[in-house]
């Protein structure tokens, strides 16, 4: 899955992209809702950035990770349960705990000694989509995966202040990325 394939299955066509930036771009003041910013910067991200980089086999992606379900971090027993009877991948997982009730992360079974995916064909949604997923949620990669993000060489121009702080943020927390300033 490609990271444009990624977004679309996730968001939609990148028409209604077009359609929802030129409506905000055109009446930032009336359109000025936090769901509309983070639908469209979700998209706008995609359109300035990229992610760069190959896998390095580390493994580190699927050690002390965290689960997260339709937007749903499991973080509680209760949370993770109800997850695991609906769908058994989730069998895999084995939570570590902070307390009595709250889950620090999770260790997963399928993880061999040479870092390989001992069921990567059936591996869950959240495994393949790393890390788009976690540049479209955390706008960042961690600095321990070999896959980083790199800016596109032609960037849309932008005005609005709130989008090009956060631009400003990915690059300045994302010391692998090919700044090209005067291009913003
Ligand atoms: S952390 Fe990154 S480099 Fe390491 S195994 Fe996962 S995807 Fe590959
Ligand atoms: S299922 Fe495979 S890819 Fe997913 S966390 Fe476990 S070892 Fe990693």
């Amino acid at each position: 899955m490609n990271f444009q394939d990624y977004l679309k299955s996730s968001k939609g066509s990148i028409l209604s992209f077009y359609f929802w930036y030129s409506l905000y771009a055109i009446n930032e003041k009336t359109i000025n809702k936090p769901s509309v910013e983070t639908y469209i910067w979700e998209f706008l991200k995609c359109d300035i950035f990229y992610i760069d980089g190959k896998c390095q086999k580390s493994g580190n992606c699927c050690k002390k990770l965290m689960l997260v379900k339709n937007g749903i971090t499991l973080n509680t027993k209760e949370k993770f349960e109800t997850i695991r009877k609906k769908d058994k991948k989730y069998d895999r997982f084995v939570p570590n705990y902070q307390n009595a009730s709250k889950i620090k992360n999770f260790s997963c079974t399928c993880i061999t000694p040479q870092n390989i995916c001992s069921d990567y064909k059936g591996r869950p949604t959240l495994c393949k989509s790393y890390p788009f997923s976690i540049f479209i949620k955390d706008d960042k990669i961690p600095n321990t995966c070999g896959y980083y993000i790199n800016i596109k060489t032609k960037v849309p121009k932008i005005r609005n202040a709130s989008i090009l702080k956060k631009i400003d943020n990915i690059i300045k927390n994302n010391n692998r990325c090919r700044i090209l300033e005067e291009e913003l």
